[in-house]
């Protein structure tokens, strides 16, 4: 545990799931654990038990929320837990929070799955997400972007990536990335809206949207039993990744991560949050207060790097990040210096210019050339 963890309250200690299990946290709400190949290497999934009425009248089932990427390995413990964990039920709904791989790379698969096994007659296994992930997911799985990689290497260049072997892996994995851990997304799905609250067995849960991360990430907060499932929203042990990316490349998604962590106050005190990454933890509030304070620290580091001399994303890099990277935290930790650059920039702390090699770079307002 770190230093801030330990003013957090972990109710299950260390316990972890095993893979291909899953372990009740509160009533009818179940905790599954799957590894990930990265160097963040799990992944928590929700199984709540929920009822829906068909023509035949009201079925049990499970609402899962988020599924893990698209790999043989996950694939695998899924199986298992549909085999022995699901008590004979169907999952009659798939919820993602949002549509990085990690939440949303098995959503076709086990939506298909679970239309297919149940009778024609009855409703199929539905498919939930905002408009704004599904409608940014469904672009980057059906579509043929032959100039993506080109296009991504030019924006690593003018952020200050230099070094040639680093921007040919770069360029491999842009090309191949997202859609090998994503190969399909339902084709229909039903909107969440964030004035609709979501009712799951026997709970209501409000729909809190938060942004930064993501472009429209729905977490589930349910005030009667005061749960929240956070989503990447509220991580106990790492900070969310709030990156610039070369889709959207004047965003602000540092500031607005910060401004949405503040939709998550009115949650009650003795809140247990269910997190994607870490263990279920309660006291949100100081977790709230922690990450706000990590990214005004990471603000001042970056205007002080900014005021020793003028700083490109790939110059602050290094300083934000005080540990080697692979290529795959090499793109989040750029977007993620971009991402710091850009809410000084738009809180005209400081300002940006191009420099002789064409690469982007920002200096003190203050200070003129
Ligand atoms: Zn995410």
């Amino acid at each position: 545990m770190n230093e801030l963890e330990h003013q957090l309250i972990y109710p299950l200690a260390e316990f972890l799931p095993e893979y291909g299990t899953k372990h009740e946290v509160a009533p009818g709400v179940f905790w599954v654990r799957m590894p990930l190949p990265f160097a963040l290497n799990h992944i928590n999934l929700y199984l709540l038990a929920d009822e829906v009425d068909t023509v035949h009248g009201r079925i049990s089932g499970w609402t899962l929320v988020d599924c893990g990427i698209a790999s043989e390995e996950i694939r695998g413990y899924w199986e298992q837990i549909f085999e022995t964990g699901l008590d004979g039920k169907p999952i009659i709904r798939v919820l993602c929070t949002h549509m990085h791989p990690d939440h949303i790379g098995n959503a076709a698969w086990i939506v298909e799955r679970f239309s297919r096994a149940q009778n024609a007659s009855q409703r199929t296994c539905e498919f939930w997400i905002t408009l704004g992930e599904y409608a940014i997911c469904r672009s980057l799985v059906s579509g043929a972007d032959p100039g993506a990689a080109e296009r991504e290497n030019a924006y690593y260049q003018k952020h200050g990536v230099v070094d040639l072997e680093a921007l040919a892996t770069l360029r491999v994995r842009s090309e191949k990335y997202f859609r090998s851990l994503v190969p399909d997304l339902p084709k229909n799905y039903r909107r969440i809206r964030e004035d609709e609250p979501i009712k799951i067995g026997g709970r209501s849960f409000q729909v809190i949207i938060g942004t930064g991360h993501s472009p429209e990430h729905a977490a589930l907060y349910c005030d009667q039993d005061q749960l929240l499932l956070a989503g990447d929203m509220v991580l106990p042990r790492i900070s969310t990744n709030t990156s610039v990316f070369e889709i959207e490349p004047e965003g602000n998604p540092v500031r607005w991560f910060m401004n949405s962590l503040d939709r998550y106050r009115p949650c009650a005190p003795t809140t247990l949050t269910l997190p994607s990454h870490g263990k279920p933890f309660r006291n949100l509030h100081i977790r709230l207060d922690q990450l706000q304070a990590h990214h005004r620290d990471r603000l001042a580091e970056v205007a002080q790097a900014c005021a020793l001399k003028p700083c490109s994303a790939m110059d602050i890099v290094p300083v934000m990040f005080k540990r080697p990277l692979d290529t795959h935290q090499l793109t989040f930790a750029l977007g993620e210096s971009l991402g710091h650059l850009h809410a000084l920039w738009y809180a005209d702390e400081l300002v940006r210019f191009v420099d002789d090699g064409g690469v982007i770079r920002f200096r003190p307002k203050s200070v003129e050339l």
